[in-house]
């Protein structure tokens, strides 16, 4: 009899802070799609600056006394470096080093060529401002140690052969592709950082590596990370790895209706769990 395929969902959290609210809601979602699956949990510490030992702990105990249970061993980005640096080094030729700061791109996008738009008017994508492409035509052998590398879009989508990406998701729209065609990726999102400065590697390339190696097969996450969910499919198109199912869950907001921050203390669950609640409490808070 043929079985169904066995569902494997994953909360990757990055210990910069203690869990709260939306976090709790997310990695219940995560454990929930599993559906009688499996439920994993990865910790995303590439971020050596700002990750620390003390919030994966508290993490740890916050997510198990919510009453949740994951595979061991669990699955640490910061020592998965060399997994990294060779999916980066098979993207090298579409890539290129770029040195711009900040402050440069938005002088670039400032400039009268450009329109000579207020800073505030500028387009953002996921990860900030959409970068102006000064740095692509540079090669990747003059690339400098203070360089980011970036992902030059159009030669992605030349190598592919490909004008537009696809991916399902199960809350959005089960029952149609998902569709972003080169242009929009051009405009809404532009030339990716694959490695960060001093960091080896990026949040997308990583994400994209390690959920293929844990074959994952549904990516829970929130709407907020729509539009880096288009950056994942294009890695995977570029890597040859699988596409999953994705799962792009509700926000929780505070009731000014912001998304909720991991410097909202109040908001963490331990300040709930010092309280007295319970985790139905949790679940209540977050609607479940
Ligand atoms: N570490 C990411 C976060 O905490 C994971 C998001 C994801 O890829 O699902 O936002």
């Amino acid at each position: 009899m043929a079985g169904r395929a066995v569902r494997r969902t994953r909360f990757a959290p990055s210990p910069t802070g203690f869990l709260h609210l939306g976090h709790a809601y997310a990695a219940l979602v995560a454990a929930r799609a599993a559906d009688r699956g499996e439920f994993l949990l990865r910790i995303e510490d590439i971020d050596r600056d700002r990750c620390r030992p003390e919030y994966e702990a508290a993490i740890l105990e916050d997510l198990a006394w919510l009453g949740l249970d994951w595979q061991r061993p669990v699955l640490r980005q910061s020592e998965r470096m060399n997994a990294y640096r060779d999916a980066l080094h098979r993207l090298a030729p579409l890539c290129y080093p770029c040195r711009c700061r900040r402050g440069d791109i938005r002088a670039a996008l400032s400039a009268p060529q450009e329109g000579a738009r207020h800073t505030a008017d500028l387009a953002a994508g996921p990860d900030g401002l959409i970068y102006p492409g000064t740095c692509r035509h540079r090669d990747m052998a003059d690339a400098a140690a203070g360089d980011v590398i970036r992902l030059d879009v159009a030669r992605a989508f030349d190598a592919l052969g490909t004008g537009d990406l696809r991916f399902r998701d199960e809350v959005v729209g089960p029952d149609r592709d998902q569709i972003l065609t080169r242009d929009e990726f051009r405009d809404r999102i532009g030339d990716v950082i694959l490695s960060r400065r001093g960091m080896g590697t990026s949040y997308h390339l990583a994400v994209v590596v390690d959920d293929a190696a844990q074959n994952i097969t549904v990516v829970t996450r929130g709407r907020d990370l729509f539009d880096s969910t288009w950056i994942h499919v294009l890695l995977q198109r570029l890597l040859d790895l699988p596409t999953p199912l994705y799962h792009h869950h509700r926000l929780i907001r505070d009731h000014a209706g912001h998304r909720l921050a991991k410097r909202d203390d109040a908001r963490a669950i331990r300040a709930f769990r010092k309280d007295g609640a319970t985790p139905d409490d949790i679940r209540r808070a977050v609607g479940l």
